[in-house]
């Protein structure tokens, strides 16, 4: 099938006709996301800091780009004056690099959390206790140039859909927890992404508003 059709057929399985599709686009060439750009997406995303550069600069002014992966703090400066949403904001750190830079653009970046909701080991993402020292810092009332829109994880990579199922329903009972909750003035929790090509209908049953679809859209990255 043609990437018009994947997208087509991506839609019409949707369970929340509202949450935003977004074309991960990582690894594929600029004719894929032409072709993807003319059935109507906007919204592309990349995990790569050259990549998503690069992409940016072949491709029409509309698009709204977003940081899926883990990014270095050396390279926020590369897509500060550009990029739509970052996604995959995994320390205190990077988000003060990330207010820092967006200072320097003259912007307000929003900006997802990560948070570590995976069974599985990995490198990225906060911890409720990390997030919470956060929260409550002096510090953070500081970062003027960021918008912390809400926040993003990733399941187990795993054939078990129960796993899948219970990592987001606990992203979500964090995220309505944090929505109840008074925050720093640069916080609004509008916003989960999560959900790819092989959980994006367990991540919209459990009230993903964004999902970020790769292969089920360009095909295998091989
Ligand atoms: C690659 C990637 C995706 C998309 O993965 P698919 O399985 O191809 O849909 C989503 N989110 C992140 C962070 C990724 O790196």
């Amino acid at each position: 099938m043609s990437i018009k059709e994947n997208l087509i057929v991506i839609k019409k399985t949707f369970k929340n006709p509202e949450c935003l599709l977004i074309a991960v686009s990582k690894t594929k060439p600029i004719g894929d996301l032409k072709e993807a750009y003319d059935a109507g997406m906007r919204d592309f995303g990349e995990n790569k800091v050259q990549e998503l550069v690069d992409k940016q600069a072949q491709m029409p002014e509309d698009i709204r780009w977003h940081m899926i992966g883990h990014l270095q703090r050396n390279k926020v400066k590369y897509i500060a004056p550009f990029v739509h949403l970052i996604h995959g904001v995994d320390s205190f750190k990077l988000l003060k690099e990330i207010n820092k830079q967006a200072k320097k653009a003259e912007r307000i970046i929003p900006c997802l959390i990560q948070m570590h909701i995976a069974k599985e080991e990995s490198k990225f993402g906060f911890d409720e206790v990390e997030l919470e020292e956060m929260l409550t810092s002096e510090e953070i009332k500081s970062l003027t140039h960021v918008n912390i829109i809400g926040l993003m994880g990733m399941a187990t990579f795993t054939e078990n859909q129960d796993l899948v199922r219970s990592e987001f329903k606990g992203l979500k009972a964090l995220f309505d927890n944090l929505k109840g909750r008074e925050l720093p003035d640069n916080f609004e929790m509008k916003e989960i992404s999560m959900g790819m090509s092989g959980d994006y209908l367990i991540a919209q049953e459990e009230g993903s508003t964004m999902v970020r679809v790769g292969s089920a859209i360009f095909g295998g990255r091989g």
